[in-house]
């Protein structure tokens, strides 16, 4: 049924691709080059649209041009501002799900029903911060006054990914708008077009001009030029560890902006033996394949008790057989296209090395149908820690299950029976630390593994839950710093002590 979905004709998007050159002060320009790149439809691989190529001149262009525009807007009217762009997505809603799906392949039943939803959401709580920040007073030793200001940071550069285009252009923007900052956007070469049409919304609902601005192109060359600008006070990215390293590095050597990385992860989904199978296996199987398995905290290492493993497999793989593979336009269907051809022939390698390390290939493996990056739901059991499709991100529909022990020190009776000691230093046993996600009936098992799991979110007996207030990052080289709720305001404040002395000392 799948590779049958794959072979009809793509079903024509009902939205039309209107932006596609650089929004610089409010205005949509080509590249300061003129040259240009083309977006690509995962379905097909066939040209959506050519979109402006943006470069160190354009960069350079954007950050003038948001420095000379960090007047502070008023914080009233910013909120004001940010709610009436919330109502206008909701507005634009089938459109922007519609620009979503076709440019990324993910899911229009997503995108409409998920992701614009949480983006309005998102938007609306930063809305709510807007005319809530304010100073302190500190209450120093001596005869001194001390205010503690919090101000906007300045020029914030933020890069995003292909993965949530829209999502992560609000959780980057709404922050850094709130706080009455002035923006530089990346977004990802794959996937331009639905950040240019919210930009120009957000210009409908009130925004100046040059207070935001979106610059298309590549890591490479706009990126880094983003991140090396001097005239940019901080920097927000969210990509792969190794860009992240990058990216620190070059905003280290230019003027030591300060950084929050937002990274990749093999995040642990642990089963217990007190689990509801069924239930397990469904939340487990929406933990990996989420989004074509394209999320930074997927539940990509799937650990089993063994007294539940071999019914888990079983029934992983029936659900898996289950899932239908698809155009994204089309209703019913839960898994579109891979995002483009390196990504599809990543997944496909690891899933070589996971037959060449020994795993049992239990369903899936291969590509669907012969055109786009459709990839089968796979699954492999009987991995082992050390294979590389158990410790590096696939980022792909592939789930890779591993079995834990009860522990077997009889002479202590506490350990004995649960396993969680051995899943416990198994699972923190990787330089990620994103999330994790923890099965089980047990209050007991819940509190000692949520405690114990070195990770940034512990989704226990739910996965994926990411409403605007939750903190999400991470531990160890997933990241540094969070996003999301108050703590994202932090990233975009600076503070200011300022000492005046008291004349007299009794008032
Ligand atoms: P992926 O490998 O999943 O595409 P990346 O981390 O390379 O993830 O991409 C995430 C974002 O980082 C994209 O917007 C991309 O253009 C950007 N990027 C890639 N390389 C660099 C770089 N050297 N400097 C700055 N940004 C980069």
């Amino acid at each position: 049924a799948a590779a049958a979905a794959t072979a009809e004709e793509p079903i024509q998007p009902a939205v039309e691709v209107k932006h596609t050159q650089l929004l610089i002060n409010g205005n949509f320009v080509d590249a300061a080059s003129g040259k240009t790149f083309p977006t690509l439809d995962p379905r097909t691989g066939e040209v959506i649209a050519r979109v402006a190529e943006g470069d160190s001149e354009d960069i350079d262009r954007a950050a003038r041009v948001a420095e000379g525009d960090s007047v502070d807007i008023d914080h009233r009217e910013r909120c004001r501002m940010l709610l009436r762009f919330a109502d206008l997505i909701e507005r634009h809603a089938e459109e922007i799900a519609a620009l979503e799906t076709w440019d990324n392949g993910k899911t229009l039943a997503q995108a409409a029903g998920a992701e614009v939803p949480m983006v309005a959401r998102c938007i609306r709580y930063y809305a709510g911060w807007a005319d809530k920040i304010h100073s302190l007073v500190a209450p120093a030793d001596g005869a001194h006054h001390v205010q503690v200001l919090h101000e906007p940071v300045g020029v914030a550069g933020q890069i995003i990914p292909w993965n949530f285009p829209l999502l992560m252009f609000a959780w980057k923007v709404g922050p850094a708008l709130a706080c009455g900052n002035t923006v530089v956007l990346k977004t990802a070469e794959q996937t331009p077009l639905s950040a240019l049409y919210v930009a120009n919304l957000l210009h409908e609902a009130g925004l100046p001009e040059g207070v935001l601005n979106v610059v298309s192109g590549f890591g490479p060359t706009a990126g880094a030029a983003l991140c090396s600008h001097m005239g940019v006070d901080k920097l927000a990215f969210t990509g792969s560890t190794g860009t992240g390293q990058t990216v620190l590095e070059l905003a280290a050597r230019s003027n030591l902006k300060p950084v929050t990385l937002e990274l990749g992860g093999k995040s642990p989904f642990v089963v217990m033996d007190d689990a509801d199978v069924d239930q397990a296996v469904e939340l487990a199987h929406h933990a990996v394949f989420f989004n074509q398995g394209q999320c930074c905290c997927a539940g990509s290492r799937t650990f089993v008790h063994e007294r539940v493993y071999d019914e888990f497999v079983e029934k992983s793989k029936a659900r898996a057989l289950k899932r239908v593979v698809g155009d994204p336009f089309r209703s019913g269907v839960e898994q579109g296209p891979q995002i483009d051809g390196e990504q599809f022939n990543k997944i496909l390698r690891y899933v070589q090395s996971g037959v060449d390390s020994g795993a049992t290939l239990v369903t899936g493996g291969d590509r669907v149908g012969n055109r786009g990056f459709y990839i089968q739901p796979t699954v492999f059991a009987d991995a082992k820690d050390e294979m590389k499709i158990a410790r590096e991100e696939i980022f792909g529909p592939v789930q890779t299950i591993l079995k834990f022990r009860a522990a077997t020190r009889v002479l202590y009776f506490l350990a004995c029976g649960s396993g969680m000691e051995e899943v416990i230093r198994r699972a923190n046993a990787m330089h990620y630390g994103l999330a994790a996600g923890v099965f089980t009936q047990s209050l007991d098992a819940a509190n000692t593994l949520s405690r114990a799991l070195r990770a940034g979110t512990v989704w226990v007996n739910c996965y994926d839950v990411f409403d605007a207030t939750i903190p999400f990052g991470d531990y160890k080289m997933s990241g540094i710093g969070r996003e999301k709720g108050i703590y994202t305001i932090r990233n975009y404040l600076q503070t200011k002590a300022v000492v005046t002395p008291i004349k007299d000392p009794a008032w």
